[in-house]
């Protein structure tokens, strides 16, 4: 007991499954609508049913005529140089996507470093030969996401989690974008259901996203975050085009803007190089 207090503190209420979704419906998520989401389960606080609660008010939102989009990144450096489909490694992305991937009627993308799982009428869209375009860029996951209308949903993360950021690096073909990473593997053995083999090339492996609060108030000005509350929890919700032609104004403006000046960051000082390189000859 507090010294101080001659009762016993009461921990806040857990958040619910209709809390969650009446959230959503709040900030504006709808039926039918295509979205992915960013999710901190240990913001929300105590959530009564956890991860898969979280995935119930999700889906819920949306509705059965929605398309619901998780990352489920995991670190190549885990994969022992070979990635199996069948095994999927751990991910750094949260209890809420390895929840989604457990629903049965779940599609995992087969990106071996940057993997993303959907359900909805527009999964298999949204995640098909994944391996073989960008794994964020023009034409992944998240790029299809924002052409054909869908928004992006952030639960207690800030736009350091937001992935569609880097797809706006991309279509801003920001120098250091795509640009062969010395720190990083060109790419790895595949293995798919059948255990067949393949090499998958890994092009476009993002850098480090410290700086993408710098965008906030970029897109706040532009009237494309709309913010709410569920439980402990910020949520932000904005469409997916309008985001990437934000970032793509945002770095015409100024291409270093995404890029953070901790000395320690070894991506961020590399990319850094190639704005101040001159043009190729031609
Ligand atoms: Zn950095």
């Amino acid at each position: 007991m507090d010294p101080r207090h001659d009762y016993e503190p009461i921990p806040p209420p857990p958040v619910t499954r209709d809390e969650l979704t009446a959230g959503l419906r709040q900030i504006g998520l709808g039926h039918g609508d295509l979205v992915v989401a960013h999710v901190s389960l240990s913001s929300l606080g105590r959530v009564e049913g956890g991860a898969a609660a979280v995935v119930d008010a999700l889906l819920a939102a949306v509705g059965p005529e929605g398309t619901l989009l998780l990352p489920r990144f995991s670190t190549y450096f885990d994969l022992g140089g070979v990635y199996d489909r069948r095994r999927p490694p751990p991910t750094w992305t949260g209890r809420v996507s390895d929840c989604l991937v457990g629903r049965p009627d779940a599609i995992l993308s087969l990106h071996p470093s940057h993997a993303v799982v959907a359900i909805g009428p527009q999964a298999h869209a949204v995640t098909a030969g994944h391996d073989r375009v960008s794994p964020l860029g023009v034409d992944s996951p998240f790029d299809r996401m924002a052409q054909r209308g869908g928004r992006v949903l952030l639960v207690g993360v800030n736009q350091r989690a937001n992935t569609t950021i880097h797809t706006g690096e991309a279509h801003a073909q920001v120098a250091y974008w795509g640009k062969p990473r010395p720190d990083r593997p060109q790419g790895l053995w595949s293995l798919d259901e059948l255990g067949d083999r393949r090499w998958v090339r890994l092009s476009e492996l993002p850098g480090d996203s410290y700086a993408f609060v710098n965008v906030e108030p970029f897109l706040a000005a532009r009237g494309l975050v709309a913010s709410g509350r569920i439980g402990r929890a910020s949520i932000r919700l904005m469409p997916g085009k309008g985001l990437i032609a934000a970032v793509v104004e945002f770095l015409r403006q100024d291409p270093g803007g995404l890029l953070c000046h901790r000395p320690g960051c070894s991506f961020c000082n590399w990319a850094r190089q190639w704005l101040s390189a001159p043009p190729p000859e031609h």
